[in-house]
């Protein structure tokens, strides 16, 4: 399986599964459990989730789908700005493990940037991993001049989670160059584009009908995955919510895009011309 690597060493799948609005409602719980567990269950070992996500009631659900494999998870969760002081990170932080079941994190990311100074975040990032109580960590939604005031601190920042899909390129100009280039691992969120416009585009569906996978010509889905896949800094979490969509995730994996595709995919979806302010959702 493609992987991505941690500036740590630590290498894990490149396609991940979010988790973001799992949990919101009783009728879908047990679904979304089953398509967590099928992912886990096919080496798909990150998870990402969030204190925000549903006031935690997706960190609840990611604890449940899984309790008695933390071994084989790569979870990651995210403190938000609000709560980013020295005090209140820890506090988000082991509250996030309670939910969680677990008394670590893999990766730990400041959600935005928001009023609390960065050294004070960093600072509490570093006695949080110093105990134990996560393993690594990053930020979230922050663009190059962030990142380069966040360099300019400390250089132990392990992932910066950025919005990145087709319709969303503004971090080619500059910013996934900047990752790379400094050990940071891009992960790449809300890569369908929320499930949205973007799997009902002609020229995806067009190229989609020339590829094939394990289980039948493939989705526009599949090569809107692929797409950010082609990057090898980048770590892609789709949410699938469904088992039928996390198969057909996992089916992205074995494509690889021709040149030619990768040309008709450009200029329809244009690459940025110059610089843009980081997109967020
Ligand atoms: P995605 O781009 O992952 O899209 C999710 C939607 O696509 C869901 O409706 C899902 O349906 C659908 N879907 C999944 N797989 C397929 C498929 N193969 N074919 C068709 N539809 C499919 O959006 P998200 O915003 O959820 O982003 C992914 C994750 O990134 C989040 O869950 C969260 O963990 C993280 N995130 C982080 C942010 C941040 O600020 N750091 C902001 C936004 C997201 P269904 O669920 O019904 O299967």
């Amino acid at each position: 399986m493609k992987t991505v690597t941690f500036r740590d060493g630590c290498s894990v799948p490149a396609l991940g599964m979010g988790s973001w609005n799992m949990g919101d409602s009783n009728a879908s719980c047990a679904e979304e459990i089953a398509s967590l567990r099928a992912g886990l269950d096919a080496g798909l070992s990150v998870i990402d989730t969030a204190e925000m996500y549903g006031s935690g009631r997706s960190e609840r659900l990611v604890g449940e789908a899984i309790d008695g494999q933390r071994h084989a998870v790569f979870l990651i969760s995210k403190v938000l700005p609000s709560n980013a002081t020295f005090d209140g990170t820890i506090r988000s932080c082991q509250a996030s493990l309670k939910r969680l079941g677990t008394d670590y994190l893999d990766l730990y990311l400041l959600h935005w940037r928001g009023g609390v100074p960065l050294e004070e975040t960093v600072e509490a990032m570093e006695h949080l991993k110093s105990r134990g109580a996560i393993r690594r960590w990053g930020v979230s939604n922050f663009d190059t001049e962030d990142m380069e005031e966040l360099d300019a601190l400390d250089t132990s920042c392990s992932a910066n989670q950025i919005l990145y899909n087709l319709e969303a390129r503004g971090i080619e100009y500059d910013l996934l160059d900047h990752d790379r280039d400094n050990k940071v691992v891009s992960i790449a969120y809300s890569p369908l584009g929320q499930g949205g416009e973007l799997l009902d585009d002609s020229v995806l569906g067009q190229i989609a009908r020339t590829y094939e996978t394990p289980s039948g010509i493939a989705r526009p889905a599949q090569i809107a995955l692929a797409w950010t896949l082609r990057n090898p800094n980048v770590l892609s979490i789709p949410k699938a919510g469904r088992r039928a969509h996390l198969r057909a995730n996992l089916e992205a994996l074995s494509i690889t895009l021709r040149d030619d595709d990768l040309r008709q995919l450009d200029a329809h979806f244009r690459p940025p011309q110059h610089k843009t302010p980081l997109q967020m959702i």
